[in-house]
């Protein structure tokens, strides 16, 4: 196995030795600015699973946009237009000018990709980090976690077991 240096929140790094379960599971489209990807490690010698998520976002917003995340903050970090993404969007709600309408030192807010990394005991903590909404408080099968959950069950045995819970159908 290899050691895995995974990004954190705020451009803090983690590492720990570990193998991917299964391959990247994206929701990536080219259609759609906004995607997320899944990867799923296992560490070696029963020591557990990391969970690392990635929220990636191509839209940039209006410098002095109100526009918010999901919990309250501004949206995006100051950059210049020059050093945006080729393929950035301007936001549908704030409507900043295309790119290529705009000086390249123009300063824009640009999303940048969002972080999280899970560290998980087992394979029953896999499953209930990856379908816990904190937002309403349920437990949601989302697309690309139901993809991960099923993948992880055919090629990890820990998984096999946990999918013939009577609660958990994969
Ligand atoms: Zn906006």
């Amino acid at each position: 196995m290899e050691t895995v240096v995974v990004e954190g929140r705020e451009g803090r790094t983690t590492d720990f030795v570990g193998e991917l379960v299964v391959p990247v599971v994206t929701t990536y489209r080219d259609d759609k600015p906004r995607w997320a990807e899944f990867r799923l490690y296992r560490k070696p010698d029963d020591e557990g699973y990391v969970i690392w998520r990635t929220g990636n976002s191509l839209i940039y917003h209006s410098i002095d946009s109100d526009c918010e995340t999901r919990d309250g903050r501004e949206s995006g970090f100051p950059k210049r237009v020059r050093d945006l993404d080729k393929d950035a969007e301007p936001c549908l709600k704030c409507q900043p000018p295309w790119p290529d309408q705009m000086p390249g030192d123009t300063e824009v807010r640009a999303e940048e990709p969002r972080h999280t990394v899970s560290h998980c005991k087992n394979a029953a903590e896999v499953v209930d980090s990856l379908t816990w909404d904190p937002k309403t408080k349920r437990r949601v099968w989302t697309e690309p976690v139901s993809e991960l959950l099923m993948a992880a069950n055919k090629a990890d045995p820990a998984f096999q077991s946990i999918s013939q819970s009577p609660t958990i159908r994969l």
